[in-house]
């Protein structure tokens, strides 16, 4: 049951699993549709040629990538991680060669090329580092003082200005009017994010944030495809920036999560890692201390209870006469003690073995404790001697109490190898004040009773 119940909770485990991993993918896919819409819709003679629009949305990419080089930055600073260090650069580059791409944008009628280049360039240089970032996601944190590293920066804005300067030429370029340049750019920047997405499937990224960076990857190459087949200023164009945008929050959302949690991609899996095996770790305590109590309740039974008839034993009695001494004392609820000693059980023993003396002990057991209330205590205390611990019984109660045993004992067939045997009782009584200010006394009377009933000849009640 409890096997199939842990293969049921498996196999639910798998399907949210694989689920979760649809959704992320449909949710990753989705600018796919867009574009796929626009494309086959789009009237090619539709344009929108806004300058200043252009201006202001390449502005507002430029703060944002500006904060988001900033805020990477810091995270690295804090983490040391080398995949922050290339992510900033990333953003750095980005921001850097993406701003000609916005004050080209009144030459657009002269330069075309000029002016559109700066995009594509600007999305390959990004890629390029992301997906170095990729590469070195598993390094180990820089340990240098961060203040350092300042090499690293310079070299990578030299490049960047290098990058740019050779954009500018290639732009200026009758050729570079033609499309192969914009569109080799464009296909690199695809393919780099394409790219890093296979390099995270390979690493096994689990992390929220790395599946929010591989989401993000994945709109990038998806805008790509956009600029790739869109024409300037017309819908598809537009479109592409729209997902460009769309990939550039996400991953801004990523980087500020981090900052906000642990300053590192990397360390946030391990927390919540962390937290994952802490949450199993307390089930397992949880678990294996609900057995512990059950195997205390067993023991608690065991150390309480007779072996052979299943009746209380000594320990038992001793704590319920703890408890029940007092409280016939502060209320003066009466409280009364029977001794039961079997009469010649040895005979019994001789006669048919002791196994079968056994078997009879446990009838009587049984009989006994039919003849009791549920608050009665029934205790076997020797080989076949039994006290029974009667809670608001006065002597004369009690005294009925063993009658209503001696008389039921007197009359029991007991079924045992075939045979059926008989057994007598004999029984001693005494009452909690009149017969013993405590239990020991109580016992000792309620014993001597018992005695002088043998005495006086077997199966009978003594109660004075
Ligand atoms: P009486 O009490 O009437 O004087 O005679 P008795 O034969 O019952 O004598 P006593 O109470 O002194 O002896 C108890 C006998 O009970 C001794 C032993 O053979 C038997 N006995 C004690 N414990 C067990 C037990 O656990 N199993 C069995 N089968 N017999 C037991
Ligand atoms: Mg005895
Ligand atoms: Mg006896």
């Amino acid at each position: 049951m409890d096997e199939q119940q842990g293969e049921a909770g498996w196999l639910i485990q798998r399907l949210t699993l694989a689920y979760h991993r649809l959704l992320i993918a449909g949710f990753a896919l989705t600018p796919l549709i867009a574009i796929a819409y626009v494309y086959s819709f789009q009237d090619p003679a539709l344009r929108f040629e806004h300058h200043l629009f252009h201006e202001v949305a390449i502005g507002i990419a430029i703060a944002l990538s500006a904060f988001a080089t900033y805020v990477t930055w810091r995270c690295y600073r804090a983490s040391g991680e080398v995949f922050l260090r290339w992510l900033a650069l990333g953003f750095l580059g980005f921001t850097v060669i993406y701003l000609p791409h916005g004050f080209l944008t009144r030459i657009v009628d002269e330069g075309l090329a000029l002016f559109l280049i700066f995009g594509p360039a600007s999305r390959l240089v990004m890629a390029a580092c992301f997906f170095i970032a990729l590469l070195r996601y598993r390094a180990l944190p820089d340990v240098l003082p961060v203040r350092c590293r300042y090499q690293f920066w310079l070299a990578g804005l030299g490049v960047f200005m290098l990058i740019m300067g050779i954009a500018a030429y290639l732009g200026q370029l009758p050729w570079a009017q033609a499309r192969p340049v914009l569109v080799g750019l464009e296909t690199g920047a695809m393919l780099l994010s394409l790219a890093g997405i296979l390099v995270m499937a390979v690493l096994r990224t689990r992390s929220p944030l790395m599946t929010v960076y591989m989401v993000s990857l994945a709109v990038f190459a998806q805008a790509s495809l956009a600029f790739l087949l869109a024409t300037p200023w017309n819908h598809l164009w537009w479109l592409g920036h729209g997902i460009f945008a769309a990939g550039f929050f996400m991953l801004s959302y990523g980087i500020v999560q981090a900052f906000h949690t642990t300053r590192s991609f990397s360390t946030v899996y391990s927390q919540m890692d962390m937290m994952a095996q802490l949450r199993e770790q307390q089930a397992w305590t949880q678990e294996a201390l609900l057995q512990v109590q059950e195997a205390n309740r067993k023991l608690e039974q065991l150390a309480s209870t007779d072996a052979l008839t299943g009746v209380a034993n000594r320990r038992q009695l001793v704590e319920r006469a703890d408890m029940e001494v007092p409280r016939s004392e502060r209320h003066g609820a009466p409280l009364s003690l029977l001794c039961l000693d079997l009469d010649h059980f040895k005979r019994i023993n001789d006669d048919y073995g002791h196994l079968a003396g056994d078997e009879v002990l446990k009838q009587v057991a049984e009989a006994i404790q039919q003849s009791l209330r549920p608050s009665d205590l029934l205790a076997r205390v020797g080989g076949e001697e039994f006290h029974v611990l009667l809670p608001d019984t006065d002597l004369a109660g009690a005294r009925d109490v063993a009658e209503r045993i001696r008389v039921k004992l007197e009359g029991l067939d007991i079924p045992v190898q075939g045979v059926v045997l008989h057994v007598t009782v004999s029984v001693g009584c005494a009452q909690l004040g009149p017969d013993g200010a405590d239990m020991k006394s109580l016992t000792h009377t309620a014993d001597e009773r018992l005695y002088q009933a043998k005495a006086l000849g077997r199966n009978r009640v003594v109660i004075a």
